[in-house]
């Protein structure tokens, strides 16, 4: 099961594809999770992609090349992978396919995940996240049993600073300009399934496990 999650801000690829780790026993390899950890450590990393992030910009291939690579360097990359945010650009999906060529561990399926503007405002309007764990929460749609805290670890959770509506405007230009090329980009290698995702999203799930049983 090696797989990538494409899509714009709040499509839900962050749930599917812990949903799709959980089921699959395979790691999760979320750039933006790993991006927010190395702001908040503040590592070399982070200082680089920090402004970006917080003006809802794309941080420089040469940075997220240089992440990804070291991420796949742990090895368990061999157990298959669910990778979400990467890539996001023509020249982040090369890098992949050169590494994983050299690693022997080629993309088996890109599942890319359509929703309307006005589903992804609302999603993101509700989106909160626990800032110890990540787990991500919906007000409305995977509300947390108690409102306003983690059900894994108690903490306070919070709003995400990109989610806030001018940047989620800037963070959709971003996927259009720079990312959605890569719909037509992997269509040409054959592994692009398209799934809507304005369903729920045990709905969603459901449309992606079809699409994935051919793999199985
Ligand atoms: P995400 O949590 O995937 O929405 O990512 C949050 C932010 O991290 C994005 O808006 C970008 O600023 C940055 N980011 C995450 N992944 C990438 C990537 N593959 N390329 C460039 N920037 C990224």
């Amino acid at each position: 099961m090696r797989l990538v999650l494409l899509g714009p801000p709040g499509a839900g690829k962050g749930t599917q594809a812990a949903d799709l780790c959980r089921r699959f026993g395979v790691p999760h390899i979320s750039t933006g999770d790993m991006l927010r950890e190395s702001v908040k450590a503040g590592t070399e990393v982070g200082k680089k992609a920090q402004s970006y992030m917080e003006a809802g910009k794309l941080v420089p291939d040469a940075v997220m090349i240089g992440v990804i690579e070291e991420r796949f360097s742990r090895g368990d990359g061999s157990r298959g992978f669910v990778l979400d945010g990467f890539p996001r650009t023509v020249g982040q999906a090369e890098a992949l396919e050169s590494l994983l060529a050299r690693l022997g561990l080629p993309i088996q399926r890109v599942i890319s995940f359509s929703a309307s503007d006005e589903t992804i405002v609302e999603r993101i309007a509700g989106r909160r996240t626990c800032p110890a764990c990540q787990t991500p929460y919906h007000a409305r749609f995977q509300p947390p049993r108690k409102a306003g805290v983690c059900d894994r670890d108690g903490e306070e959770l919070a709003q995400r600073p990109d989610d806030r509506e001018e940047k989620v405007r800037e963070r959709l230009r971003a996927y259009r300009d720079q990312t959605a090329p890569l719909v037509p980009y992997y269509e040409k290698r054959g592994l692009l399934r398209g799934v809507s995702a304005e369903a729920s999203p045990d709905e969603v799930f459901r449309a992606v496990e079809k699409v994935l049983t051919a793999l199985a």
